[in-house]
């Protein structure tokens, strides 16, 4: 029997959506976050963010920009008393301006290639695990690999919820205010499937 984790979408969903964080001042964790982080892995989930970064490809910031705010993240919930069990993220774009980061990659998501990548590194069985995100590539993540799919009102969220759900053929399982009620619904929803 697998791991299970919840996978989080990073911009929107752990902090604000500013468009490209290309600067470490525009990283701003958003409310409950750590203590969403807290609850999820308390109930024995591993915590694990799914990124699309192409601002790098796109030439907007040097590559290890994303590192540098990664490890930012991490310092500020460790400050908290917690942390992400794992991080990963799609530098690609199929349109890239820097070569190196061209390609139609298989990670970028609604694309399940990081997801993938976690399961092998963590044993996850993909049926128990979530996805929480802002948008409906999150959701379409989900569907592709077989999880659950919450979004969260936060970031795009409420746009999205507003203006693609409706012609959507995808429902998320549940939306939720932001990341701490999302992961309460989750540890809900995963006690009464076990
Ligand atoms: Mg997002
Ligand atoms: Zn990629």
């Amino acid at each position: 029997m697998g791991n299970r984790a919840v996978f989080l979408d990073r911009d929107g969903t752990v902090n604000e959506e500013m468009g490209y964080i290309n600067h470490p001042d525009r990283f701003i964790l958003l409310p409950r976050v750590p203590e969403a982080i807290k609850l999820l892995k308390k109930y024995g989930f591993k915590v694990i963010l799914v990124t699309n970064q192409a601002g790098a490809a796109r030439g907007y910031f040097p590559a290890s920009l994303i590192e540098e705010i990664h490890r930012l993240l991490q310092t500020q919930l460790k400050a908290q008393g917690t942390e992400l069990d794992g991080i990963y993220y799609c530098p690609h774009h199929p349109q890239a301006a820097m070569p190196a980061y061209r390609q139609n990659c298989p990670c970028r998501k609604p694309k399940p290639g990081l997801v993938y990548k976690a399961q092998a590194d963590f044993d996850l069985d993909l049926n128990k695990c979530y996805v929480v995100g802002d948008r409906f590539k999150d959701i379409e993540l989900a569907h592709n690999v077989g999880a659950k799919g919450i979004l969260v009102l936060t970031g795009y969220g409420k746009g999205e919820l507003k203006y693609i759900a409706p012609t959507h053929p995808l429902k998320p399982h549940f939306v939720a205010s932001d990341l701490y009620e999302a992961a309460e619904w989750i540890v809900k929803d995963a006690h009464l499937n076990d």
